[in-house]
């Protein structure tokens, strides 16, 4: 299927109506980001790459680096972070605190700031660095050696990472961390400070799309992990706004304060979208836009 007519209509229509949401503010360096772009990109299952609009632009992925983190620790690690961590939608904010203090230190999902701290907590028991193991896989996955961490993300995030710090100490206290909170802190910041462009996401996301087979064709997953992984997307995937998000897009799918969205159609492509503009649950405007625009138009959605 040649998709280059529809993405570039998708870009031209979707990307330039308003409204586009506001971007996230409560790390500056994200404030300081260009509203006014739009990127989408799909990649096949035989590797065929289509773009259109800033597709190419790297951008901050901030909690979309959690399907990785999620994925190399069931790869190298199997099922036993299910017991530090639920997998049901949280029905409300990704840092809530009263939550995580009502259900007693276990996160409601692996998407959740506290349910990623966990993940990354682990993934760094298992590796010794959580971060430069997610940070190696994209770049593996991705073909682009260039893919890094962008410091000055990474630094306003830790200047302003109260909250995330909260919710670590908390888990901590319920016995539900194995590492130092700082180090478990340091690892999830810098694999959300993880600058990517659309392209390299699509790229990065094929596993996800081809049972858990990647680029080089080994298996990172079973076919069932990767079922559940997108199960888990699926339902968890776009904040307290999954319902709405399987509503209009219908695919498993994770977004992130940077204004990405990752959408996997299983078996067949991965479509990525990133406009820094969000709505009131954090999800990109512009991006859950096209989302629908793209399934829509091709019906290709899961359901
Ligand atoms: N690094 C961000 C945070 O911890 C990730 C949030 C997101 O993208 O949902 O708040």
């Amino acid at each position: 299927m040649d998709f280059q007519n529809l993405l570039d209509d998708i870009a031209g229509t979707v990307a330039a109506s308003p409204p586009r949401g506001e971007v996230a503010a409560y790390i500056p360096q994200l404030g300081a980001v260009n509203p006014d772009q739009f990127g989408i990109a799909v990649v096949t299952g035989e590797g065929e790459v289509f773009s259109a609009g800033d597709a190419n632009v790297p951008f901050s992925i901030q909690s979309i680096s959690k399907v990785f983190a999620l994925a190399l620790v069931l790869a190298t690690d199997g099922d036993g972070v299910w017991q530090r961590v639920f997998r049901e939608p949280s029905g409300n904010p990704f840092n809530s605190l009263v939550q995580l203090e009502q259900e007693a230190g276990i996160p409601r999902n692996p998407f959740i700031n506290a349910g990623a701290l966990v993940v990354t907590d682990r993934l760094l028991s298992v590796t010794g660095d959580a971060a430069g193991t997610v940070l190696d896989l994209m770049r593996q996955e991705s073909g682009n050696p260039g893919v890094g961490v962008d410091p000055v993300v990474a630094e306003s995030e830790h200047l302003h990472s109260s909250r995330n710090a909260s919710l670590a100490y908390f888990l901590a206290s319920c016995g539900n961390l194995e590492n130092p909170v700082p180090d478990v802190l340091d690892n999830y910041i810098r694999q959300c400070s993880l600058a990517m462009s659309c392209v390299d996401l699509a790229l990065a996301s094929r596993f996800l799309a081809s049972n858990g087979v990647r680029v080089d064709g080994t298996a990172l997953l079973s076919s069932s992990q990767t079922k559940r992984i997108n199960a888990v997307m699926l339902t968890c995937g776009t904040y307290d706004a999954a319902g709405e998000f399987a509503y209009r897009v219908g695919l498993p799918g994770k977004s992130g304060v940077g204004g990405g969205i990752v959408a996997v159609v299983p078996n067949n492509l991965t479509v990525v979208v990133w406009s820094p503009g969000l709505g009131r649950s954090g999800n990109s405007v512009s991006g859950l836009n096209a989302l629908d625009e793209f399934t829509t138009r091709t019906g290709l959605s899961i359901f």
